[in-house]
């Protein structure tokens, strides 16, 4: 399994970081995980081949996590792709995601290769040689009553990919690293680290903790920011084990 990170960035994309978004190669599959607001710039940053990618996971509807989706898929018109996209989308917001391309003028009729838009579900998917077991987290529960009020579910989830023994998790955006504490102890995890408390980020630096990964690096946790300052004179921690865009993990 090959990750290769495309955007390790905040909400806020910066000079060295993309938002989220992701290239996995695992089993016979290549596909992205996020497709953050910048995501058309990262995968040329990252040479990646806009043929290459069989499938695009969304795991929120987030502007960092989502957003570049028009975008990718204009560019890969542009290109004259020729094989079909899979994207998945959470459940509930297919209709909306089907709503926003084709006022995007992004309809198979019009594009030069076919676009399926599924609903993502927790539980297992699978495909040749690779798993992906999608989890819900209670990131975006804060919103609750606002998204109630206009029907919409607020769903974000997290992921595990397994090819074989191999296996990398995936947090996502979170509430709480409580919520996924029981996720990282094989293989490598990439976990996020605007929304947990400084305590959670702490406890999960270092020590045995050798394949967890921070990434979606807020500006606060950069060498310098604030969040820097405070692990270092609270926690004693000098060094953050975050990813970079562009950094391969090979597993
Ligand atoms: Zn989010």
């Amino acid at each position: 399994m090959k990750i290769t990170v495309l955007g390790s960035g905040s909400a806020f994309s910066s000079t060295s970081r993309h938002n989220s978004c992701y290239y996995l190669e695992a089993g016979k599959e290549k596909f992205l995980i996020d497709c953050g607001s910048d995501a058309m710039r990262a995968i040329q940053d990252a040479k990646i081949d806009f043929f290459a990618v069989d499938r695009i996971f969304i795991t929120h509807m987030h502007a960092d996590h989502s957003a570049g989706l028009p975008a990718v898929l204009t560019a890969m018109h542009v290109l004259e792709r020729k094989s079909p996209l899979t994207v998945y989308i959470p459940f509930s917001q297919v209709e909306f995601a089907e709503s926003w391309l084709a006022n995007m003028f992004i309809y198979n009729e019009r594009m030069s290769f076919n676009i399926s838009l599924l609903p993502l579900y927790p539980g297992v998917v699978e495909f040749e040689g690779v798993e992906l077991e999608i989890f819900k987290t209670a990131h975006l529960e804060k919103y609750s009553e606002y998204a109630e009020g206009l029907g919409i579910d607020p769903l974000s989830f997290s992921v595990i990919v397994r090819e074989g023994a191999k296996r990398f998790f995936f947090s996502s955006d979170l509430a709480s690293l409580e919520e996924v504490k029981d996720k990282m102890d094989e293989g490598v995890s990439f976990i996020e680290a605007t929304h947990p408390a400084l305590e959670e980020v702490a406890a999960l630096s270092g020590g045995k903790n050798i394949g967890v990964y921070f990434t979606h690096i807020p500006m606060e946790l950069e060498e310098g920011g604030e969040w820097r300052r405070e692990l270092k004179a609270r926690f004693g921690i000098e060094k953050l084990n975050s990813v970079s865009d562009g950094q391969i993990i090979v597993l």
